[in-house]
């Protein structure tokens, strides 16, 4: 494959572009990006969106970097505790499994050599991303597929919690329009936590709270864009590293299942 700046696209949206972008940008590079994520509520500061908007972004920010195209975003998730929560929508695994299985037929039958599916819910990857992946290849499946939560591409302390530091972050770097930190403060700013703690805002008796359903760390100690941009940072080395090779997945013989981001690694499918 060329390296992209050899064919520079102004455009890597695929629902924005016109065949012979198309064309073009599969010439150079022939690689398609597909983020996933959910509508799930993200606290009081964020919104629902986020997860699937992050990724999008971080894809965008890959294909302007590096050549290939991003497909439309997939809000529909499954898994993870916040089913029970308003504003959140969780559908069966199967039906997106198969959606997904699908999609990367149509990607190896348009030209595509390889594909990254992106999820920004955690959940994603093992509901429906990993088997649908497994499903494919067992079809006989020809592209290098690269599965994974966005978490698993950093170090540990940038990937995990919801809501948290790390997605308060990601927010304030790439659409900080839609995050509202004031909703954070007032009544409970006495139980603002240190830089290096972390904890559980789900259960009921925080439901007043600011922070309610948040996990991880806390969003009002030492959010910023700053910090989005260094996860971002981290996030696409990883995508080129696997890009060129330098990183391999066994994807039949991944175990993870709680913490993606304890796991450093991941990568090229056979
Ligand atoms: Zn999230």
């Amino acid at each position: 494959m060329n390296n992209k700046q050899e064919n520079h696209q102004t455009e890597c949206r695929l629902e924005y572009m016109r065949p012979e972008q198309i064309d073009a940008a599969q010439q150079a590079y022939p690689a398609i990006y597909v983020p996933f994520g959910s509508i799930e509520w993200h606290g009081q500061h964020l919104p629902v969106g986020l997860d699937t908007i992050k990724a999008h972004q971080l894809l965008v920010e890959l294909a302007e970097k590096r050549g290939g195209v991003v497909h439309p975003a997939i809000y529909y998730s499954s898994g993870g505790g916040h089913n029970d929560f308003a504003y959140t929508f969780m559908y069966d695994k199967e039906l997106i499994q198969k959606l997904v299985v699908n999609m990367l037929w149509h990607f190896e039958r348009s030209g595509y050599k390889v594909a990254i599916l992106l999820t920004g819910h955690a959940p994603n990857r093992l509901e429906y991303l990993i088997p649908a992946t497994i499903t494919y290849m067992d079809q006989g499946g020809k592209m290098d597929v690269f599965s994974l939560f966005e978490g698993q591409a950093t170090r540990k302390e940038l990937g995990c919690g919801h809501a948290c530091r790390i997605e308060t972050s990601m927010m304030l770097k790439q659409f900080p329009d839609t995050v509202r930190m004031e909703s954070l403060y007032g009544e409970y700013d006495e139980d603002i936590l240190e830089e290096t703690e972390i904890h559980n805002w789900m259960t009921s008796e925080y439901q007043e709270h600011p922070c309610y359903g948040i996990v991880g760390t806390d969003p009002r100690t030492g959010s910023s864009a700053a910090l989005g941009q260094k996860v971002t940072d981290e996030v696409l080395q990883t995508f080129e590293d696997w890009l060129d090779g330098k990183i391999e997945m066994h994807i039949k013989h991944d175990t993870w299942t709680l913490f993606p981001c304890q796991k450093p690694f991941v990568s090229r499918v056979l």
